[in-house]
């Protein structure tokens, strides 16, 4: 194997996602883990259902679209940006608003918006971390 073969197999294998719950891919996807018994869904891990105490979790794949229920503008830093809850086909996801204005004019409630993901920077070792975000759907 030559260097350049060596290099460029690590740059497509060097990426890591920023949150456990995003599975990346061709087309990454957000994963819950889901309550067997009473179906609650949470993106962290946890020992027993916050709903009914029960502890069997699946692993379920969350919708990538969605509208935006709720949203608040964050003045942090140099750069304002778009703190938002979006309902996934019944899943609230928190989330940034990507590629849209940080103004209260530009983001709409009940708007339709479809993940993304962004590269965070690489580490020295050039495994880049991956993190999502929700932008305006096209349609
Ligand atoms: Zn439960």
């Amino acid at each position: 194997m030559s260097e350049n073969q060596k290099s460029e197999q690590k740059s497509k294998t060097g990426e890591i996602p920023f949150v456990d719950y995003l599975v990346l891919g061709e087309d990454p996807y957000l994963q819950a883990n889901e309550c067997e018994s009473c179906g609650a869904r949470y993106f962290d891990r946890r020992n027993a259902c916050a709903s009914c105490f029960e502890d069997n979790f699946r692993q379920v794949p969350i919708a990538t679209e969605g509208e935006v229920t709720s949203f608040s503008i964050v003045q942090m830093g140099p750069i304002p940006y778009v703190s938002a809850v979006v309902d996934c086909d019944g899943t609230s996801v928190k989330c940034t608003l990507m590629n849209v204005e940080a103004t209260p004019e530009s983001v709409k409630l009940g708007m339709n918006v479809k993940l993304m993901t962004y590269s965070m920077g690489e580490d020295s070792e050039g495994v880049e971390a991956i993190a999502f975000g929700f932008e305006p759907a096209s349609s």
